[in-house]
């Protein structure tokens, strides 16, 4: 492809007629004004030999090829600085950033955790803040940005980290309540930064990111922040920027299977995601339509099966029990990023993904046709595991390979056992494995040895699971045994607006 061609990728929404953007003004927007999400109007196509030539790559050397096929609109060089300053070893504690550790002849694991929070989150949110930046001097965008987000745990804390103190970028993230861990909470709560605040809302995490949504696709609130200033934007992975760095470790992960002998150029993979927003698995379907060899894209979810349901039958349907489960990242009924998919696998049929998401706004649910279905499941496959079921396999893999999973990558190990028996298919299963397990340590010690859970205390765990594993405590955690609340606002649900006025002027 080339560059000529390349600068034709733009960006226009899911929805409507919204006018086409280049990369770095839709990672400012976050969402199209219609509501809808930005998805680029061609897909990339790779030039042979862009696969191998990963092989010999760093991790920020691989990022920088990757994203320039979709962020077109930035120099070779911004893009470098970005990818430098996000995954240099002060933010990360492994020299590969997204290392792939092989289990046996069958079963890999890309650990997307050794970054500052502890989860995958960071694997975009170290990244996004620099785009955005970059963003902001490319197209010299005055007013001051207010970032939003709405967290189940894991995105609040990545977001944090990232934009503290970037310049002309404020942000604030609303957690429930309930939702959280100990951790998760007190990794919150003790955020430094000029620019930050947190806050927590009554409700589940739903209810935060429909707050958020309602937000943004307010007009009138919007037009007054403008005249003050300000201009809201977006870190949940609706936002490109936060999508896009998801694209490299697919890639990055085939490139290390290669280099490790243990496929040869062309085979085709699995990958088990475990999935709650649809952020992490649709970057891999990116990747997978840009020439991937990924056999299958294995939807891995907890007892919030929505979107098992959704990929066997066609049928969405939110209006069902919801249930806090081990997995509380994943604890999700509306699955944002879905949208983009359907927009793809539907050619751009605008018309048609903005009738399901009013339908599902208004219904609670939809039903696409079986053409969409059909192709939907020759890309993907999808089971859940239950509470249960995730405990007994993080001991069993405890137990088979001296090593520990967090629940959510439990939950995808499950999946990928139960996709292997069930099809038959041998080919390797890589499994995504999204936050370490000290992120989870209450879930994880018990299903290791429940009678250590002697009390609720979280850094007794931490000790406990320490003993236990091959590798010590993270920094970012153990560092909360001494951190000083900086945060304590509550809000109810209908007053997040309000709230947002009130810390800004
Ligand atoms: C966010 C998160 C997920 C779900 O990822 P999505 O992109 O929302 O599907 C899974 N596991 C962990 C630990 C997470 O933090």
């Amino acid at each position: 492809m080339t560059k000529e061609m390349g600068l034709i990728m733009k960006y226009i929404s899911t929805r409507g007629n919204q006018q086409e953007l280049q990369s770095a003004e839709a990672i400012i927007a976050g969402i199209a004004a219609d509501g809808g999400l930005f998805v680029p109007t061609s897909l990339p196509n790779l030039e042979a030999g862009f696969i191998e030539n990963l092989i010999d790559l760093t991790y920020q050397e691989r990022a920088q090829k990757v994203l320039a096929k979709f962020l077109v609109d930035y120099t070779a060089e911004e893009l470098e600085k970005c990818v430098n300053n996000a995954y240099g070893d002060a933010n990360f504690d492994s020299p590969a950033v997204a290392p792939t550790v092989n289990f046996g002849k069958e079963n890999s694991v890309l650990e997307l955790w050794h970054g500052p929070t502890s989860a995958f989150k960071d694997m975009a949110l170290q990244l996004l803040p620099q785009l955005m930046s970059t963003a902001l001097q490319k197209t010299g965008e005055k007013a001051e940005i207010v970032i939003l987000v709405a967290t189940s745990g894991d995105t609040g804390k990545a977001a944090l980290e990232g934009f503290k103190d970037v310049e002309q970028i404020r942000i604030m993230v609303f957690y429930p309540q309930d939702g959280v861990s100990q951790i998760q909470r007190l990794q919150m709560v003790s955020q430094k930064g000029s620019n930050v605040a947190v806050v927590a809302v009554n409700g589940n995490f739903d209810d935060a990111q429909t707050g958020v949504k309602n937000i943004f696709s307010d007009k009138a609130f919007n037009t007054e922040l403008n005249t003050k200033g300000f201009q809201l934007s977006s870190a949940n992975s609706i936002n490109w920027g936060r999508l896009v760095p998801q694209i490299v470790y697919y890639f990055s992960s085939y490139a290390d299977l290669l280099k490790n002998n243990k496929i040869k150029n062309g085979d085709k993979v699995n990958f088990v995601v475990p999935t709650g927003n649809f952020g992490n698995i649709l970057a891999g379907y990116y990747a997978k339509t840009m020439g991937l060899p990924i056999n299958k894209l294995i939807c891995a979810s907890n007892a919030n099966n929505v979107l098992t349901d959704f990929l066997k039958t066609g049928t969405y349907n939110k209006k069902r029990a919801f249930y806090k489960t081990n997995t509380p990242s994943m604890d999700i009924l509306i699955s944002s990023n879905l949208e983009r998919l359907l927009y793809h696998i539907g050619g751009g049929d605008r018309a048609q993904v903005k009738e399901w998401m009013t339908a599902l706004n208004t219904n609670g649910e939809y039903s696409v046709n079986k053409t969409y279905v059909d192709k939907i499941q020759e890309a993907f496959w999808a089971d859940w595991a239950s509470d249960e079921q995730t405990a007994a396999k993080i001991k069993e893999v405890y137990d088979q390979y001296n090593y520990i999973v967090d629940t959510h990558t439990a939950v995808a190990w499950e999946v990928a056992d139960r996709y292997k028996l069930k099809t038959g298919d041998n080919r390797p299963n890589i499994i995504v494995s999204t936050a370490s397990p000290y992120k989870f340590n209450e879930s994880v010690l018990k299903a290791l040895d429940a009678t250590k859970v002697v009390n609720t205390d979280e850094f007794k765990m931490l000790d406990e699971l320490e003993k236990l594993n091959a590798t010590k405590v993270p920094a970012g955690l153990s560092s909360l045994r001494n951190a000083e609340i900086l945060h304590s606002k509550q809000c109810v649900k209908e007053d997040m607006a309000v709230t947002v006025k009130k810390l800004l002027y």
